[in-house]
């Protein structure tokens, strides 16, 4: 079972959080009119992971814009009331424990203090960042899509990238999972699908939207768990979806059948542009919000971004493999592998060829897994420089490399596409798509070798010294003497 330690927990809505964070010094407030295009994103680029960043009126807008809130490992374990060790532990323990969400009466709702329902200008109503280069304008990048099964009326929620490129009007990409699989069900009646897009919910439900579950598995019910009570809810104005009702900012909408127009390009958590294709569109029907909300953008590929997606599925992972591998202690999605694509795992080996199957257990966990290293249970997974310490010093390529070629992979990964001219496309076509190798490295020492050959050297007594007691504070040297002054 997981720890449960004293530290309060600080994320019951997002002003909390904010407030908490900014009573700590890792807030900062940044100039009023900062230009919503390049420069707000630049900026929040620059404080990621040291501070979350305030803008007050964007451009001049008068809804403040906020960035990074949740872009350190610690502060994620910070509003979730535990140790960092303790993180994945207690994530999957509120995934396997959802707690049902607990409706609140209509109108009382923060998100609906205010309702705008006639002539909706997105471009007007919400500041709305332009964040890479080479984005096709503005995008919603933190805005959680919540949609209802149309069989089973379970919701589903996840971050889905948006373009804005109507007033009423929004592209939106959805991988293959639930979302698209409830929007496909409602296509074929030739229906609509209701989605509300949630901007400015607190850490804990952000985090809880990422969970790698089953689908008909709602994930308001895991950030319920999250936050230790069930989360209060609203219902749209205009459909049965259920948004949490402490939000900044809801859109609702539909996803239209038979619809799709140009989205892209876009810059992605890989650190590459998606390319232009045609895309499924809301058409929105409502924007409400608080009565003075905030809204928050994730700039794309940074670290609020790739541990968003990291941490949840790192639980996953861990879970996976936990049940077939005993041996497997914590695993990490390192960020140089943008948080997707590259697995340590620290596994307690007992016997020679087990790393090779943990290898081939992670592959198959999902597809994004690129790349597994399994190292012994003497190095810290979440620290890059110790597992490439294994890799240098208990792994021989010729011996301890297994390679797995033609394996699907992420699509997002440009290194995976076979070939790259495809004419007037950018892109491949989808059945040739994320086509990608496999590499497992088995950095683990031999279960048994001779005299100190793979000891680890170690200094004794190093871990326990408290050097306060051994420093002289303030003492000076005399140099010509080399004495310690009296
Ligand atoms: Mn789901």
């Amino acid at each position: 079972m997981m720890k449960k330690l004293d530290i309060p927990a600080k994320a019951r809505d997002l002003r909390e959080w904010l407030a908490h964070l900014e009573s700590t010094g890792r807030l900062a407030v940044l100039r009023e009119g900062v230009p919503l295009k390049h420069r707000l994103a630049a900026i929040a680029k620059r404080l990621d992971g040291s501070q979350a960043a305030y803008f007050p009126q964007p451009d001049g807008h008068p809804i403040p814009v906020v960035s990074g809130f949740i872009s350190r490992r610690s502060w994620i374990a910070e509003a979730m009331g535990v140790e960092q060790a303790g993180l994945l532990a207690a994530f999957r323990h509120a995934a396997d424990h959802p707690l049902s969400w607990r409706e609140v009466e209509a109108g009382s709702a923060p998100c609906q203090q205010v309702v705008v329902n006639k002539e909706i200008d997105l471009h007007a109503l919400l500041p709305i960042p332009t964040h890479s280069e080479h984005d096709n304008g503005p995008y919603i990048t933190a805005g959680l899509v919540i949609a209802r099964n149309p069989v089973t009326g379970i919701q589903n929620v996840s971050i889905n990238r948006i373009q804005v490129h109507g007033k009423d009007r929004m592209a939106i990409l959805m991988l293959p999972r639930h979302l698209l699989a409830f929007y496909k069900a409602a296509e074929a009646e030739n229906q609509a699908l209701d989605v509300a897009v949630v901007i400015g919910a607190d850490p804990l439900t952000l985090l809880a939207s990422q969970a790698i579950t089953p689908i008909d598995h709602d994930e308001l019910e895991i950030a319920g768990a999250l936050h230790g009570a069930p989360l209060p809810v609203a219902k749209c104005l205009g459909s049965e979806v259920r948004v949490p009702a402490n939000a900044e900012i809801v859109i609702e909408g539909k996803l239209l059948p038979k619809v799709r127009e140009p989205e892209g390009p876009f810059g992605e958590f890989p650190k590459y542009y998606s390319a232009k294709e045609n895309r499924e569109v809301i058409e929105v029907t409502a924007v409400t919000h608080r009565s003075n909300p905030i809204y928050h953008t994730i700039v794309p590929a940074e670290m609020e971004h790739l541990l968003l997606g990291s941490i949840p599925r790192e639980a996953t992972m861990l879970a996976h493999l936990q049940r077939s591998f005993p041996g497997v202690l914590d695993v990490h999605l390192s960020v140089g592998g943008v948080g997707r694509y590259h697995l340590f795992v620290k596994f307690r080996k007992l016997r020679e060829g087990e790393p090779r199957n943990v290898i081939l257990g992670a592959f198959g966990a999902h597809y994004d897994i690129k790349q597994v290293t399994v190292v012994d249970d003497d190095v810290d997974v979440h620290d890059p420089q110790q597992v490439e310490w294994a890799v240098a010093t208990r792994f021989q390529a010729d011996r301890d490399l297994i390679v797995i070629s033609g394996a699907q992979g992420s699509a997002l990964d440009p290194s995976t596409t076979v070939g790259h001219d495809y004419g007037e496309d950018e892109v491949a076509p989808p059945h040739l798509q994320g086509i990608s190798a496999k590499m497992g490295l088995d950095a683990t020492k031999p279960v048994a070798f001779r005299g100190h050959v793979f000891t680890k050297v170690r200094i004794p007594g190093e871990l326990q010294i408290d050097l306060d007691q051994e420093i002289v504070r303030g003492a000076t040297v005399d140099w010509h003497e080399a004495k310690v002054r009296p």
